[in-house]
Formats: structure tokens, C-alpha cells, sequence
């Protein structure tokens, strides 16, 4: 349904005699050539002319060679690449009537109406004041001589759509843009104390880097820090850890690096967005900035935001820095209060005792972020009274008592390490319920976190079902989404995912990047994901796929027909290496080798073919940063709803088997059936899979 949809909504956009004109501006960030490619293809595809600005404002301003039309090929092979491809630079003059004045008489010139500009707050601040002045401008020009009446007619509104490209990621919306670089500086320093300095990044990194202290503009340490923290410091590294202390001032490395694959979607899809918004523009509409909250495209007034970044500035000018927090966004102030919450530990004599014990488990297939979720749930569980014990092993490790106590410090440095060190098996507990409740009767379990995939999903419906009999399965149980896959029911996110997608994109760089000297090739990938296309559908978006097979979208032999001739199609242009993904279980008869031969076969004088399978390489690795502030946060969320139950059940004074099973994720939280089978999963998985999909399509390679 949703892809049939899709597929009309699509076919049915027309963007004909609309000119748009993309353009970087300001200091450059990782992601900013997806947002560039997604606008010119999606922008030709509906056929309207798209024009890059070469230099930012200042190429708007110079105008001749730096406003040039964009092709199809031209975009071709820049998702990967740092920076900014059509360049980016701080221009004084559109900051001077006269400049916009210039960039006015640029824009008519080429009947440019439709602007996107992708930079941080100063960009959209100066494209907001461009576009109040745009009548003036043109009166001026009218009045010059510059240009005539009708012109001034003609080109009456422009139209302009923000997305936020900026590394301090200090716009007020939710944006994540360049975690990855210096995350990578933090392992590299492995051992030694860095102190980052930046607004967002900082806090953002306090959770991922689970860092000892940190000094941001909106949290102002108090009087006497300097000594506070001297003592903090050598009492945990140089005098118990024996290590050297060192400064490191990360600067430029934050900008600089291969975008990750969820800048590469993120910046994708905004792209995509920010030319539907224009498509759908009149003359009346407000300007807008496109944005992802949680897995949603949103756009938000433009004006607000600039007014709302202002408001933060403020803030901070008159020492207001609660409300300059608070005003910085939601995603900020959680990531402020996660990381106080976990990293300073209170005494033992301060902490309160709620006489409730929680189990944390891991349970399916070991997924990075696994850890920094247990870290977080059990330091949010000591925090609020209660005692955490750990089981070992999933399902099976409990009904064999693998249980024990675990401690604040039995979790230290768990954030950044990839796999499950709980353990985990996807064992399900049904055949051993009774041993399981003797386990849950034996250690007085209140409440049971469960973090895993899809088997962690099976196994809490098994125990829910035995609640009849088992009155020890009366309690709250969570479960917190982990698996690569991505194919918890009820959830659109898990914890794993992104970092699977990276190893899934990079890999899939280095492939075609291994054909650059050699012409005409085309690589057949095949990814994980059960029978969930989440990975196939998105790595494809973020790689610059050609095709991805999905269980969830059927093809038959002419789709592949058609797939085979796009590529032999391909082979004529400047782009000459194909890339195609597929679903581990996409078609039961069409497999990797059968879809490789076919391709080898129909190819033959005009490309060759190669086939990889990525395996289990997409389950290991060090977790994204996305995956362990993700991680952290819902571990953390999840915690405090079982907080939430068990207090509400002591009120209550007994056991209650209607407490809901609940799957906490990050945004919106869809109503789980009991009627559980693949389909469901489909269903619930497809709304992303599907848009990406559809992206994916519209934009590829
Ligand atoms: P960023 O967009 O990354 O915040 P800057 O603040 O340097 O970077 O802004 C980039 C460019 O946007 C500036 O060089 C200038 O050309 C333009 N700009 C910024 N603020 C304004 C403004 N208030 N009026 C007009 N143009 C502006």
C-alpha cells in the first residue's frame, strides 16, 4: 500500500518550468553533497531546472560561471566525499544591500525563483532577509534599469527552503550533522583526558564518549571548578590509573571525514523534502527549514527558527542559561540531563532505596549499542533506589540462574564497546517458563528490561502468555529494540541499526571505489536483515544504490529485466560502476548468485559483474556514536517507565498481570498486536523502508 502510494505521489509531481538554484554556505559539514545530490535529482526528476551556486552567497553575488546548471551525472559519486563539492564560503558582501542587490539581478537573469540554501545559522538568517527583501530588490532593479516590469512580474516571490548543514548543530531544530570525526579522535586518544569545548557536539559526546567532565557555553561551571575537577581528575587518572594527562584541541578534524550513513540519509532525505516543499510552495507561503524528527521529514517555519536562535543567543548574552537550554531543543536538554544522571555517581548514603530489583537481559543476535544501553539502565536503575541485576546469557542464561548483582562501577567504559558482554543467545524461554519464574521468585525480580531483537520480542510475548499461571511474570517488562535488522514490531528504530549501515555504506565505498580504475562494473551486495529490507533499502540510499531487493517489495524477472537495462543505460554516461543491494531473503528463487549470473549474462560487452556478501561483518564492529547516544537515552527512558510502574504498583500493593508490555523507542510509539507474525513486522518496518526506498529510486546512482 504505502509503496503504491509512494509510487503515484511521486509520478504525479510536476516541476516543470520551476528553476532551482542549491547552494552551500558558511563553514562546510558532513553531509551537505547528499543534501546537494538529492535536490538535483529530485529536482530534475520532476522536471524542473536546477542550478548550482558555486561558493555560497558569494557565487550568488559574482553570479557569470558560478551559477551553473546541474545534470543527472554531475552529482554522480559525491554522497561519500567530505565537505562541499560546489563550494562554500563566508561572504561579506550579502551581508550589504548592495550584494543581495547583485545576487537579486543574478537570480532573475536565469529566471531563479527557488532557493535552497544548506548552512548553519548565519546562511539561513541572511537567506530569511534576502527573501523579505526580494520585492524591494526587484523594484530596485526595475528602477535601474537593470530589469523590466515584467521580469519584476514574473519573478515576483522567491521561495526559499533551509536545511540545516552545521557542525555545531546550534540551529534551533533537531539536526545531527558531523558526530562521527570526533568520536574517531576520542578512541584515538584512547586512555588520555580530552576536555571538547563545543556547544552541541559536547553534549552530544558526553553520552557517546561517557566523558568524566565537560565545560559548554550553556552550563557554566560553578566557583571553585577548577579544583573540583583537579580533584576528580588525578584521583581517577593519575593516581589510579597511573596515565599521563594530555590537552587536545580537536579543531578542524570535526569537519573533515567521509560523511556516515545517517548524515548520508539524513541529508538525503531533507534534500528530497526541501524540493517537495518548494514544489508545493505559493507565493503566500512562509519560508521553511526541512528537518528529520525522530524518522519523520517536518518542515518548520524558517523565520521561527531564526528568531528562535536568536532567542538562545540571548539567552546566553544575559547569562539566561537555563532557558538558552532549554531553548536549544529537546534533544539537547535530554542529552544534558542523560549525561548528568550517568556519569557523576552519588554516594551510596545519598541514593534513595526503593526495595525493587530489575533484571537487565540481552537477548537474539549481539548488537553495537547493546552495551551502552545495559550501562545506562543500570546506572538510571541504581540512581532511582533500585538494585539491577544482570543475567547472562538471555532466556537461557536466566532459567539456569545466571543472575547476578551488578554495580555502577561493573559499567564503566561499556559505551563504546561493540557486542553484548552480558552475553546473549536467542534461545526462547517458552519450554523453561517454570525455571524462569523459580529464577524470578528466587531473586525477588520486580521488573524485567529485555534489550534485543526480534526473539527478545518473541520471548516477553511467551512470558506474557504464561502469566496465568506464573504470577512472578506479573510485573512490568520493556523491552529496548537492539538488532541490526531494525524489525522490532512496534518500534522504527533499533539500536544496532545505524552502525550496521555504517559498515554497510563503508563497505560499499571501498567496493566501488576498488572499480575506479576500471570502467563498466557493476557490484551485486548482498546485506542482512532476515526478512526486513531496512538494511538493503536505507544502506542502498546512503551507498547510491542502483536497485535494492526487498522481501517487502516483490519483483519478478521484469524488474530485473528493467534494473539491467537501466545499468546497460548507464554505461553510456560518465557514470560507469553499478551498484545493486540485496535482501538476504528478498525472493526464495532469485538469489545472489542467480541475480549475479542473470546481471553477468544481460551485461556481457557492456559491464562485468562482481558479487559480495557483507555477512556478519554488518553485526560487529565499535558502535556508531549515534548508536550509543541512542542507546543510552532510550536504555535510560526505559528504566524510568519501569521506575513509573513499580511505584505505581507499591501504591497499588500487588501484582498485576495487565501491566502492558511496552517497546521503547525513540519518537512514536506504534500499538503493538499480540497477533504476531512477519507480515506485521513488514507492515510496521515498511513506512521507512518504504520512503527510503522510494528516495532511493528517485535518486539513484
Ligand atoms: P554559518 O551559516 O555556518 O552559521 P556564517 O555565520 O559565517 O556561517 O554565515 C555564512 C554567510 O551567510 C555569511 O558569510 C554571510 O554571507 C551570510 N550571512 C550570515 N548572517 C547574515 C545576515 N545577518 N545577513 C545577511 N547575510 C548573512
Amino acid at each position: 500500500m504505502a509503496q503504491t502510494d509512494n509510487k503515484k505521489f511521486f509520478e504525479n509531481l510536476s516541476g516543470a518550468g520551476k528553476a532551482i538554484a542549491v547552494l552551500t554556505s558558511g563553514g562546510d559539514a558532513q553531509g551537505m553533497n547528499a543534501a546537494v545530490r538529492a535536490v538535483v535529482r529530485m529536482g530534475i526528476y520532476v522536471g524542473a531546472k536546477v542550478y548550482f551556486v558555486h561558493e555560497g552567497y558569494q557565487g550568488m553575488v559574482d553570479g557569470g560561471d558560478n551559477i551553473k546548471e546541474a545534470t543527472w551525472e554531475s552529482v554522480s559519486s559525491m554522497l561519500q566525499m567530505g565537505g562541499t563539492v560546489i563550494g562554500s564560503a563566508r561572504c561579506k558582501d550579502f551581508r550589504m544591500h548592495e550584494g543581495r542587490l547583485k545576487a537579486a539581478h543574478n537570480l532573475v537573469q536565469r529566471g531563479i525563483t527557488n532557493l535552497c540554501v544548506i548552512g548553519g545559522d548565519g546562511s539561513l538568517t541572511g537567506a530569511n532577509l534576502f527573501r523579505k527583501e526580494w520585492s524591494g530588490l526587484l523594484a530596485e532593479l526595475v528602477q535601474q534599469g537593470l530589469i523590466d516590469e515584467e521580469a519584476s512580474q514574473k519573478y515576483s516571490a522567491l521561495h526559499i527552503v533551509g536545511m540545516v548543514g552545521s557542525i555545531d548543530n546550534d540551529f534551533s531544530i533537531l539536526a545531527w550533522i558531523c558526530k562521527k570525526p570526533m568520536i574517531g579522535m576520542v578512541f584515538a586518544l584512547d586512555g588520555e583526558m580530552m576536555l571538547p569545548t563545543v556547544k552541541q557536539d559536547a553534549v552530544f559526546c558526553l553520552s557517546v564518549c561517557a566523558s568524566d567532565w565537560v565545560l559548554i557555553p550553556e552550563m557554566p561551571p560553578e566557583d571553585g571548578w577548577e579544583e573540583k575537577m583537579c580533584q576528580k581528575l588525578s584521583a581517577l587518572v593519575v593516581q589510579r590509573l597511573g596515565f599521563d594527562t594530555r590537552v587536545t584541541i580537536l579543531g578542524h578534524v570535526q569537519r573533515g571525514g567521509t560523511p556516515s550513513a545517517f548524515d548520508r540519509i539524513l541529508a538525503s532525505r531533507m534534500g528530497v523534502e526541501a524540493v517537495l516543499a518548494l514544489l508545493e510552495t505559493t507565493a503566500n507561503t512562509p519560508a521553511c527549514v526541512v528537518s528529520l524528527c525522530g524518522n519523520q521529514s517536518v518542515r518548520l517555519p524558517l523565520m521561527e527558527c531564526v528568531q528562535m536562535t536568536q532567542q538562545v543567543q540571548k539567552a546566553m548574552d544575559e547569562k539566561r542559561f537555563e532557558e538558552a537550554v532549554q531553548l536549544r531543543g529537546r534533544s539537547f536538554e535530554n542529552n544534558l540531563k542523560t549525561y548528568k544522571l550517568l556519569a557523576h555517581r552519588k554516594p551510596e548514603s545519598e541514593l534513595p532505596n526503593s526495595n525493587f530489583n530489575v533484571a537487565v537481559l540481552n537477548v537474539g543476535a549481539p548488537a553495537a549499542g547493546m552495551n551502552a544501553a545495559v550501562r545506562s539502565a543500570v546506572r538510571v536503575g541504581i540512581s532511582e533506589g533500585h538494585k539491577m541485576f544482570a543475567v547472562s546469557d538471555g532466556f537461557e542464561g536466566f532459567y539456569k540462574g545466571q543472575i547476578k548483582e551488578i554495580k555502577w562501577a561493573d559499567v564503566g567504559g561499556w559505551t563504546g564497546q561493540g557486542g553484548s558482554l552480558l552475553g546473549t543467545k536467542r534461545t526462547l524461554p517458552a519450554k523453561h517458563i517454570d525455571k524462569i519464574a523459580e529464577q524470578m521468585q528466587k531473586y525477588n525480580i520486580n521488573a524485567l528490561l529485555v534489550i534485543g531483537g526480534f526473539e527478545a520480542f518473541l520471548g516477553i510475548m511467551e512470558l506474557l502468555a504464561a502469566r496465568a499461571t506464573f504470577e512472578e511474570l506479573c510485573v512490568p517488562m520493556v523491552m529496548v529494540p537492539a538488532t541490526v535488522s531494525n524489525n522490532v514490531p512496534g518500534s522504527d528504530l533499533s539500536i544496532g541499526a545505524d552502525t550496521a549501515l555504517n559498515a554497510i555504506t563503508f563497505t560499499c565505498d571501498r567496493i566501488k571505489q576498488s572499480a575506479s580504475g576500471t570502467k563498466h562494473r557493476v557490484f551485486i551486495i548482498e546485506t542482512m536483515g532476515g526478512y526486513c529490507g531496512y538494511l538493503a533499502s536505507v544502506g542502498g540510499l546512503a551507498a547510491g544504490a542502483d536497485a535494492a531487493y526487498i522481501f517487502e517489495e516483490p519483483f519478478d524477472i521484469r524488474e530485473l529485466q528493467s534494473n539491467v537495462e537501466h545499468l546497460t543505460e548507464k554505461m553510456k554516461t560518465s557514470i560507469q560502476r553499478g551498484l545493486v543491494l540485496r535482501n538476504e531473503n528478498s525472493n526464495e528463487n532469485y538469489t545472489t548468485d542467480f541475480i549475479y549470473q542473470l546481471y553477468s549474462e544481460e551485461g556481457k560487452g557492456v559491464f562485468d559483474c562482481r558479487k559480495n556478501v557483507l555477512g556478519h561483518m554488518q553485526q560487529g564492529g565499535a558502535p556508531s556514536p549515534f548508536d550509543r547516544n541512542f542507546g543510552t537515552k532510550i536504555a535510560a527512558k526505559a528504566m524510568q517507565w519501569i521506575s513509573k510502574k513499580l511505584n505505581e504498583s507499591y501504591r497499588k500493593g500487588m501484582k498485576d498481570n495487565s501491566y502492558a508490555f511496552h517497546v521503547v523507542m525513540k519518537q512514536t510509539f506504534l500499538k503493538l498486536s499480540i497477533e504476531l507474525n512477519h507480515h506485521l513486522t513488514f507492515f510496521l518496518t515498511c513506512a521507512v523502508v518504504h520512503e527510503a526506498l522510494s528516495i532511493c529510486h528517485l535518486v539513484k546512482a
